[in-house]
């Protein structure tokens, strides 16, 4: 079976392509073989694993991608790069105990700049 995936992301018009570009680079998937969510806070503004998210892992996705950034982010207002980049580790690594059979990425986005790091749990 082809391999499918997920991302949830912040939905900041800086970033949403770039990083979903980055994200079809790192894993290979086509943007067909994906889901997307997204609101202003990306992957640690949503407390609890969604239904998109549970919905694509149903599906069997293999690569799932949890998008935060920096550069001020309006889901987060005040808070410094440091505190995002905090807030999306938890995140990645509540995740990756959600869904545990998919590979996980924490992606983060700066102006000009996408990190893509997977996840070691
Ligand atoms: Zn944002």
């Amino acid at each position: 079976m082809a391999e499918s995936g997920f991302l949830q992301l912040c939905s900041d018009r800086r970033f949403h392509r770039a990083v979903m570009a980055a994200f079809e680079q790192e894993t290979g998937l086509r943007p067909q073989d994906y889901y997307i969510e997204a609101r202003p806070g990306g992957a640690p503004i949503f407390a609890d694993k969604t239904k998109a998210a549970r919905l694509a892992y149903g599906d069997g996705a293999t690569h799932m991608g949890w998008m935060a950034h920096g550069d001020v982010c309006r889901g987060f207002q005040g808070e410094s790069d440091a505190e995002l980049r905090r807030r999306l580790a938890r995140t990645v690594e509540k995740r990756a105990r959600d869904f545990p059979d998919a590979t996980h990425y924490g992606i983060f986005a700066l102006d000009g700049q996408i990190e893509i790091q997977r996840y070691h749990g």
